[in-house]
């Protein structure tokens, strides 16, 4: 056996996540202390390690199940994303949005078990409705080009047989309030969450379900690894956890725990969030209470407008940097509220009165070849890591997907993410870094006008 590993970096979240800030003061669970002995140890709250347990209670009636969070439950990337949980392919490495379509076509009806997933948790676990609404969303186009996409990717909806509204300048003005879009595309299928309700929710449902409930640990980041006879050591700053079987459900630092070298790529995305609207505000903006646009361009400005606990308002998602160190400081954060607060300017010119009261960012883990780290990666410990683009379904998936594949089920899930490569290997880091930054730079300049 390999003897102890330390797990060489612990995720760091920087800026306040505002979809968690706008939210009641959080449940919190414990840290993990002293000796602890369990049947299955999920590694990470987002949402594979979430979805995991959700399915090992399912799955493995009676057995007990402890999940590990290095941070708070909502406030990592499954807390701080812009909640479109996606039914249609959208690959952020694709160069255009949809590939072949048989391909398309499965991973249609799996991205809609992640929906139906979360659907169905929300019942379960008497969510708000605003955690998870099947309300879809559109992709707005803010000139020619923006326009071409959105028929290019009209085009592949009618190949599919898949339906969608197209909407004119008048439309997307109805519902934003705003002129700055010329058309739209509506997909029905999206399905939008308020992103830290529906972990903290989750989290809080497996805590406290009947029969044996799932025990999660805050502030309790795996530390080191082994294996033992029989299973796994885990060890967090005050515990040691021994468990039969593990899920290293932390997407990107799979690279941490010392899998997947060189094969990920560390990705930072950001986003600004204002403060609640005025009723004054919201007449002079007109326009829906909620609503949810993604750019035609991917590289463009995701934009929400969202009513709930935390009042109405408006989330500016945009700018991509390339981190492989995982971590970014509160300057970038700084500088790309800026570009939230132009793009918000730009959009909503009479809301002159409304600032951002929240910045941040939040990592993504995307693979050259758009495949998933997944898989048993060791006996007895599972991958449910590396979601490239819409992780909302894909990370619910892949944790789903983890413990069909523990238990031995054959699943339409399994065979999806078994049937991939690995992680294509990146060139030398060097190489590595400036390709990301000239691609994402060109991309982000070819986007222009939708940022
Ligand atoms: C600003 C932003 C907007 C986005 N918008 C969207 C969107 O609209 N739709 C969409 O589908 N996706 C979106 N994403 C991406 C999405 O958030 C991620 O793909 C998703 O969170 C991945 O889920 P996950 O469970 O695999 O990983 P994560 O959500 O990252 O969860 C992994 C968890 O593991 C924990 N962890 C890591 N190391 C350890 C350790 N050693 N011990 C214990 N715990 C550990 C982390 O703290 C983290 O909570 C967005 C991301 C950002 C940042």
């Amino acid at each position: 056996m390999a003897g102890q590993r330390q797990i060489t970096k612990l995720p760091r979240d920087t800026g306040v996540a505002g979809w968690n800030a706008i939210l009641n003061a959080a449940p919190s669970y414990p840290q993990a202390s002293g000796t602890i002995h369990a049947d299955w140890l999920v590694i990470g709250a987002g949402f594979a390690g979430l979805s995991a347990a959700k399915r090992l209670t399912e799955l493995c009636q009676g057995d007990s199940i402890i999940v590990l969070e290095a941070g708070r439950i909502g406030e990592g990337p499954a807390g701080r994303n812009s909640g479109f949980m996606i039914d249609l392919p959208h690959e952020l490495a694709a160069d255009a949005y949809a590939g072949s379509a048989d391909a398309d076509r499965k991973q249609i009806t799996l991205n809609r078990h992640a929906q139906d997933f979360a659907r169905s948790v929300a019942e379960e676990y008497d969510m708000p409705d605003e955690a998870v609404a099947s309300t879809g969303r559109v992709n707005g186009a803010v000139n020619a080009r923006g326009q071409a996409h959105n028929d290019d990717y009209a085009g592949k909806l009618d190949l599919l047989g898949e339906s969608y509204q197209r909407l004119d300048a008048t439309d997307m003005k109805a519902m934003t309030g705003s002129d700055f879009y010329r058309s739209g595309l509506f997909t029905p299928g999206a399905v939008m969450l308020q992103p830290a309700l529906y972990v903290r929710h989750l989290a809080a449902g497996l805590a406290s379900r009947g029969g044996r409930p799932v025990q999660i640990f805050e502030s309790s980041p795996a530390v080191a690894f082994e294996a033992k006879t029989g299973g796994w050591e885990v060890r967090t700053p005050d515990a040691i956890i021994h468990a039969g079987t593990i899920f290293m459900a932390v997407n990107g630092h799979a690279e941490s725990f010392g899998f997947f070298k060189q094969r990920l790529m560390h990705v930072f995305t950001y986003a600004s969030m204002t403060d609640a609207l005025t009723a004054d505000q919201q007449a002079r903006l007109g326009g829906v209470a909620s609503w949810g646009i993604t750019p035609a361009d991917p590289m463009g400005s995701t934009v929400r407008r969202h009513d709930g606990i935390g009042g109405n308002r408006i989330i500016i998602r945009n700018r991509w940097t390339y981190d492989p160190s995982m971590e970014v400081d509160a300057d970038r954060i700084a500088a790309f509220r800026k570009d939230h607060d132009r793009a918000f300017r730009r959009r909503f010119p009479m809301l002159g009165d409304v600032g951002m009261t929240h910045s941040w960012g939040g990592r993504l883990c995307l693979s050259r070849n758009s495949v998933p780290a997944f898989g048993e990666v060791e006996p007895g410990l599972f991958s449910a890591c590396c979601q490239n683009g819409l992780g909302t379904a894909k990370g619910t998936l892949a944790g789903i997907g983890a413990v069909e594949l523990a238990v031995r089920a054959n699943s339409p899930i399994v065979q999806d993410l078994q049937s991939y490569d690995l992680p294509q290997k990146l060139p030398h880091p060097l190489v590595a870094s400036l390709g990301a930054k000239l691609v994402l730079g060109w991309r982000e300049f070819k986007a222009g006008a939708e940022i």
